[in-house]
């Protein structure tokens, strides 16, 4: 087997046909990386994970190039919501997720903070309650990634003050379970100005959370503007991020060891379009290889 990059590089890969299919998709893009769904992302059915997928899965990712595995959580989990059903609903599909995570040895669950619809710090405080009781409830080696969101509607966490208010508000033992996921998409669309001002961007988290603190990061371009809270994303360099900022977090030693995932679309064709996206994020760590050949300026006639 080719020698696998030894960056924490790759994409969200389908778990189609179970967890286990997974190493071998990251394999096929060239990824180190992968993040998964450990069930059917917009359905409440629950699925179990049996000793024989665990097995498979181990197997696979021992045999595959991938080095770090992160899983996201359901869209229609809620752990904010004031209506009590949902929540309980949403507690115990948050629940199952870690301990499906538990039992496949992933050790991290990237979580999207959830809505509030009545009252923010109310929600704040429901949503802190939540993970408090999940991570209680599956206690171990599995633990979450509180995202930064876009800020859509009422959706909690497009601030970096509260994402850190979020694990602040956790019993002390569990605080060492939360880390952050930033999305560089959600990151400009929620109003942090990546695409001119990256390195502001970085001192500000650093101020708030503290870039230690940062396991995963979410490499998306996009297509919205800056502050316009929509999370559409677009091809790395394509989009209203451009290439410069990419260029940076590729080339950035403060963010060597954290997992850089890409959700960018995948044009009926994960296979070309991932790889294709991979491709052209470690030639950004590369750098151009010869100053020289650099193209000199044309002189305009
Ligand atoms: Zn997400
Ligand atoms: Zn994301």
């Amino acid at each position: 087997m080719k020698r696998a990059p030894d960056d924490l590089l790759g994409a969200h890969v389908s778990t189609q046909g179970g967890v286990a299919e997974a190493p071998a998709r990251g394999n096929a893009i060239g990824a180190s990386a992968i993040q998964v769904f450990t069930k059917t992302p917009n359905q409440w059915r629950e699925s179990m994970v049996r000793d024989a997928d665990v097995a498979a899965f181990r197997a696979a990712l021992a045999a595959s190039g991938i080095r770090a595995v992160v899983s996201h959580d359901s869209y229609l989990i809620n752990l904010a919501s004031p209506d009590q059903p949902l929540r309980e609903r949403s507690i115990a599909a948050f629940s199952g997720e870690l301990v499906r995570c538990r039992t496949l040895g992933i050790p991290w669950v990237v979580s999207h903070p959830g809505n509030y619809i009545d009252d923010r710090a109310e929600g704040l405080a429901r949503n802190a309650r939540a993970y408090a009781q999940c991570l209680t409830a599956v206690a171990g080696e599995v633990g979450v990634l509180l995202e930064g969101t876009a800020g859509a509607g009422t959706a909690l966490g497009s601030t970096f003050e509260e994402l850190r208010a979020l694990r602040d508000a956790l019993p002390a033992g569990l605080q060492a379970r939360v880390e952050f996921c930033l999305d560089t998409a959600h990151l400009h669309a929620a109003g942090y100005d990546v695409a001119t001002a990256l390195e502001e961007v970085w001192e500000r988290f650093d101020r708030e959370v503290g870039l230690t603190h940062l396991k995963c990061l979410h490499l998306n371009d996009s297509k919205g503007a800056t502050g316009s809270h929509l999370d559409r994303h677009q091809w790395i360099g394509e989009g209203t991020i451009g290439p410069e900022p990419f260029r940076r977090i590729m080339r950035d030693p403060r963010l060597a060891s954290v997992i850089k995932i890409i959700e960018t679309p995948k044009g009926g064709d994960p296979v070309r379009h991932d790889r294709r996206m991979l491709r052209r994020l470690r030639a950004y760590a590369r750098g151009p290889r010869n100053n020289a050949r650099v193209p000199q300026t044309v002189g305009r006639a």
